[in-house]
């Protein structure tokens, strides 16, 4: 028997439950939002596997686990200014959106951020600002964030980045070598200290440097 979107929604939250996600919020918004609708119409199907699957540029949208693992790693407050670097398809900035007060995502593909930007739109999110650039170095502009979340995996912590985030402020970014495992770290502003914290093994497709016009 093939499950309605809506049956196989429900059953991935509760997988995730499972899988020790707790936080009340990041579930809902997971409930909430129309994963089908960020990715390419032939595989709306698997929407709700928990699974990573392509987008276009050759990027993925990251597995719905580890989204939520991520968000929560953070531990976002609605009065926090956060940057994400990385806005592929855009859903892990509308999940960070409906919990924060406001977005600032980086992408370095100009059609998914034109993408991710019609979503939002759509589903009538108005507190993310998209800038088309390269996310390593951050938004001088507007620092300092309270949470800084990278989606895309580096060799190393972009210094850049670090600079960006406020004292008590929180960064978690998948670092590691590309085909080898990664790990999802967390690190801790306490005054000029960074504390490191290594939460989980990943694997993402890797940050690169400069911009991309076409897909
Ligand atoms: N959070 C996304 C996951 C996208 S995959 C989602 O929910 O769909 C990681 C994204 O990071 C890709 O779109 C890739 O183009 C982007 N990326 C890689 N290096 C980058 C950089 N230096 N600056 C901005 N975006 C970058």
């Amino acid at each position: 028997m093939t499950l309605a979107l809506s049956d196989k929604k429900a059953r991935l939250i509760s997988e995730l439950r499972d899988e020790g996600i707790k936080d009340e919020g990041i579930l809902s918004a997971l409930a909430a939002i129309p994963r089908e609708e960020f990715i390419p119409k032939v595989l709306r199907s698997q929407a709700y596997e928990n699974a990573a699957l392509p987008i276009n540029s050759g990027q993925t949208i990251s597995q719905p686990f580890v989204v939520a693992f991520m968000t929560e790693a953070l531990g976002i407050s609605k009065n926090h200014k956060i940057l994400e670097v990385g806005t592929g398809s855009g859903y892990q900035s509308v999940v960070l959106a409906k919990l924060c007060r406001r977005l600032f995502t980086i992408e370095r593909h100009l059609p998914l951020l034109n993408g991710a930007a019609q979503m939002f739109k759509k589903l009538n999110i108005f507190n993310v600002t998209t800038l088309f650039g390269n996310g390593m170095k951050g938004w001088p502009e507007q620092a300092p964030f309270d949470r800084i979340m990278v989606t895309a995996a580096s060799e190393e912590i972009p210094d850049l980045l670090l600079q960006q985030l406020k004292v008590g402020g929180i960064m978690v970014i998948p670092i590691g070598p590309q085909g080898k495992t990664q790990h999802i770290i967390r690190i801790t502003r306490r005054g000029d200290e960074f504390v490191e914290e290594n939460l989980m093994p990943v694997k993402f497709v890797p940050l690169l440097p400069g911009i991309v016009h076409e897909s």
